[in-house]
């Protein structure tokens, strides 16, 4: 009777683990690491701070008890415990000057209001140039795949392109950039990227709050502060030396003086017939100094070795910075916990590490990631990606974790952006077998599929999925699990109040991290490679490498 007994009385503890197989995860081992890490000790995790050196202590030694290898540098032939991390520190020193003159009139331009200019990114230690043509290039888009190019061969060097923000069908609504979902053609990330491979001496982007998702306060504070980027070989390869947004109205303006209608302009910019269009009698002079500072941070990377294909490799990511020490809120704290934002994400991979480590050997290697400086741009991703500690054409998928629910179990999941993949198609399969349903990204024109960990991984080809928490709660429902939403984002999301609670049941996310362990291993235990499908902007990076993975 005993024997009988006992699965029974299990099942009636853990009601929310029937549906499917998966290995035990532990709900309270969950909080508790969400408590340490979004502890004031921790200092609200900022790179290159007192509260990294604590959170890489932390992190190494749970990763090394759950029974993971170091996975990081190599030192003397063996691996550390963390990658290091170079990060460029840009910000602008003394005065601006930027001068606009069109349709014979000149004007000094502000810093924040109509203009909002980046600290340079390529090198420069000065900024200065004069009377400096500017080209309106549409969209800025130059996507072979689908036959699109705003630039049309017209040469840039030394000139300005203004360009639009989001993609040539998000106003229309239907085309060949997916609509009112925005493809990586829309990010501005992308359209600096292109403005340096076209050799354009700068850019500057139009923002208009709709296609944006966000208002110029939202431009403004993001653009106008100290920048960084990742320490890179030839950084004006991917920077022009000067970047930055204008306001619409100015824009306007500006095109008028030069005899230019800008809503007709941009009519034509929606079609593949654009021409780049020179603005006439109007130039743009600026001169600033910038200064660039190098600091080091680290990504922790923690690893568990093939059985059979170890070269073979699957990666968890999720970042373990936060905000830091910060501007006071109304209670006087200080301290950004990111309890939720990535604590969560951080003790998942220390759980699925525990999981991977006592269960059956992978024949495929994986990987556990803890990333630094998404907060300040995917740079810890991005500079893993850019320097791979295992090659990119061999590393299977990336499954990344950013800010999930502590709360109770739900009907859904859902992911950041959607890019159409078979990796997702094996994601929203493996959910079923939890009762979880697919809710796709209900603002794909935001574009978060490029505001996650796994983009940079996307970018240079490489399957990679944010995964992210349901609204549906199996106790009280759409209702309640919006409410949750919302209440986090109005008051804690990037607040200082983002902070563990002991009430947090974790259930919800033991049964995301079962589905996420059972996709990976059934990843690691296979000679799959999962790709793009056939007109995704990512599919040709993958295919450039389809040698390598014989
Ligand atoms: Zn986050």
């Amino acid at each position: 009777m005993k024997s009988y007994l006992a699965p029974l009385l299990l099942v009636s503890l853990v009601p929310c683990a029937q549906a499917a197989d998966g290995p035990a995860i532990d709900p309270k081992l969950l909080s508790e690491e969400v408590k340490t890490l979004s502890s004031d000790a921790f200092e609200g995790r900022g790179p290159a701070t007192a509260g990294e050196t604590k959170t890489v202590e932390y992190l190494s030694a749970q990763f090394k008890a759950v029974g993971l290898a170091p996975g990081g540098d190599l030192k003397n032939g063996k691996r550390e415990w963390t990658q290091a991390v170079p990060l460029a520190r840009s910000e602008i020193q003394g005065p601006i000057k930027l001068e606009l003159k069109a349709g014979g009139m000149e004007q000094l331009l502000k810093q924040g209001e109509e203009i909002a200019v980046r600290a340079a990114q390529d090198g420069s230690a000065q900024v200065s140039f004069e009377d400096v043509p500017l080209v309106f290039a549409g969209y800025g888009v130059k996507a072979p795949e689908r036959n699109w190019d705003d630039f049309k061969g017209v040469d840039l060097k030394g000139k300005i392109a203004i360009v639009l923000i989001n993609d040539p069908d998000f106003e229309t609504g239907k085309g060949d950039f997916g609509g009112k979902a925005m493809t990586y053609y829309g990010r501005w990330t992308y359209k600096y990227e292109e403005a340096a491979r076209q050799g354009a001496k700068g850019l500057l982007i139009v923002h208009e709050t709709a296609p944006a998702s966000y208002g110029w306060a939202t431009v403004k504070n993001s653009n106008t502060n100290t920048m960084f980027d990742i320490v890179r070989d030839k950084p004006a390869a991917a920077h022009p030396a000067f970047e930055g947004w204008i306001q619409r109205d100015f824009a306007v303006d500006l095109f008028k003086k030069s005899g230019l209608d800008f809503d007709a302009l941009k009519k034509q910019a929606q079609t593949r017939e654009f021409k780049p269009v020179v603005l006439k009698d109007a130039t743009l002079s600026a001169n600033y100094a910038v200064n660039r500072e190098v600091i080091t941070s680290h990504n922790v990377v923690g690893r568990l070795e093939g059985t059979k294909r170890p070269d073979e490799t699957i990666v968890y990511s999720g970042h373990w910075d936060h905000l830091g020490v910060g501007a006071p809120d109304a209670k006087g704290d200080k301290i950004y916990n990111g309890a939720v934002d990535n604590a969560t994400g951080i003790a998942s991979l220390i759980e699925l590490g525990r999981a991977f480590a006592k269960g059956p050997k992978p024949e495929r290697s994986i990987v556990f990631l803890a990333v630094t400086a998404e907060e300040k741009g995917l740079l810890g991703s991005e500079y893993y990606s850019a320097n791979p500690l295992y090659p990119l054409a061999s590393t299977v998928a990336v499954l990344n974790v950013d800010a999930l629910s502590p709360y109770g179990p739900t009907r859904n999941f859902t992911t950041s952006g959607s890019a159409k993949q078979e990796l997702l198609d094996q994601l929203v399969e493996t959910a079923k077998k939890w009762n979880l349903a697919y809710e796709t990204d209900p603002k794909p024109e935001a574009g978060h599929f490029f505001r996650s960990d796994h983009f940079p991984f996307a970018k240079r080809g490489v399957p990679a999925i944010s995964y992210g928490s349901g609204d549906d709660w199996i106790d009280g429902g759409v209702e309640a699990g919006k409410k949750a939403e919302d209440a986090y984002t109005a008051d804690r999301y990037h607040q200082p109040a983002d902070e563990w609670e002991a009430s947090w049941p974790f259930t919800g996310l033991v049964r995301d991290l079962q589905v996420l362990h059972a996709v990976g291993a059934d990843l690691a235990n296979s000679t799959r490679w999962p790709n793009w499908d056939a007109n995704s902007e990512f599919r040709a990076a993958r295919d450039a490498t389809a040698a390598q993975r014989k």
